[in-house]
């Protein structure tokens, strides 16, 4: 199961409703692979993650409450360190007053880069052992109809079938159509500092603890399937020595393909067929994932309407 799966397990767990799951373990799926990267602000234009303020605690909170119970630290917070060459600095030097509330520092004297802009409300989520603790906890829970897609009860006594499946979902064309990306990622062992997460040069490096970094990443629009290339990894170990260095080891090289509908804004809700979809977490899975699930969940309790900006019946 993938990110989008287990959160809405659990918010489902968490208001005591009852659920079955089935996943077919694809390969290529990307919360397998995800590096679990929450950064506030985001690409080269540097924009303010899609309502940040909303979901950066509701999955803050999430995290911390299933990593209790499944006794495993979950988030990471850490300092995102974006930094900023010469050709890009006017266009992120003009959007610095919108991201402020994010922006710890601006630090000029980086060598190699024109400026260091340093975030804060980033980190980075554990994403393989939150599903891999995810579907442990419910499949050794008795008397928990087992929830990809999971079956839950919207209202009183109605089963649907929510449809957890990420890109495979979007590449049958349900959804109309799509812009999902395939993405390369290599583990790294290394003597780097471990202290912050490294954005720029159209990449990043993520420290994981014990010497041990996850770098990424490729997007590839035209061959959406989880093999790892030589291309990538050539492109990835080329982010590696820009943002860490020369001296380094690849320990573990993994392909998969990002769900995106519309940038990384996901979708819910009710299909023509009466089945019900959570997809379109792009790029930002992880940040997005644990809100939009309790909001589906409390939609399938006919407590609440979704919202127009998250309604798949509002796509174009
Ligand atoms: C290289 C890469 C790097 C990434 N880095 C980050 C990052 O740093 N931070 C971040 O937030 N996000 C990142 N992402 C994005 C993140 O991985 C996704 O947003 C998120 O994992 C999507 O979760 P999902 O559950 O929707 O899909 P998936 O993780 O793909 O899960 C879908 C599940 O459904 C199952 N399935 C599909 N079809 C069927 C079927 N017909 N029957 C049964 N089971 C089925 C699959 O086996 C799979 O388990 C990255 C993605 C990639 C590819």
């Amino acid at each position: 199961m993938g990110l989008a799966g287990c959160c809405l397990a659990w918010q489902r767990h968490f208001r005591g409703a009852d659920f079955t799951w089935e996943d077919d373990d694809r390969p290529g799926s990307a919360s397998r692979v995800a590096a679990g990267l929450v950064n506030p602000v985001t690409g080269k234009n540097f924009s303010v993650s899609w309502r940040l303020a909303e979901f950066l605690p509701e999955a803050e909170a999430f995290y911390a409450r299933v990593g209790g119970l499944l006794g495993k630290t979950l988030w990471f917070p850490l300092p995102v360190w974006r930094l900023v060459g010469e050709k890009e600095w006017s266009k992120v030097a003009g959007k610095l007053e919108e991201a402020r509330p994010w922006i710890a520092a601006v630090d000029e004297t980086v060598p190699g880069w024109r400026a260091a802009v340093v975030l804060t409300g980033g980190g980075r989520v554990a994403t393989r052992e939150f599903c891999e603790g995810t579907r442990e906890y419910f499949s050794g829970k008795k008397g928990l109809r087992q929830p990809h897609s999971a079956e839950a009860a919207r209202g009183e006594d109605a089963a649907a079938t929510v449809l957890c499946e990420g890109a495979a979902g979007l590449m049958t064309g349900r959804l109309g159509g799509h812009r999902c990306a395939k993405g390369e990622i290599l583990t790294l062992r290394a003597g780097w500092r471990a202290d912050r997460i490294l954005i720029g040069g159209g990449g990043w490096l993520v420290p994981l603890g014990d010497g041990m970094f996850k770098a990424g990443s490729t997007y590839v629009w035209d061959r959406l399937d989880g093999d790892p290339t030589a291309a990538g990894r050539a492109r990835v170990e080329e982010i590696a020595r820009l943002l860490g260095g020369a001296d380094f080891e690849v320990t573990g090289h993994e392909a998969g393909v990002r769900p995106i509908v519309r940038k990384s804004q996901p979708v819910i809700g009710p299909l023509e067929d009466g089945r019900i979809v959570f997809n379109g977490l792009g790029s930002k899975g992880s940040l997005y994932a644990p809100g939009v699930a309790r909001r589906l969940a409390e939609w399938l309790a006919n407590e609440t309407d979704i919202e127009p900006g998250l309604d798949v019946r509002c796509l174009p």
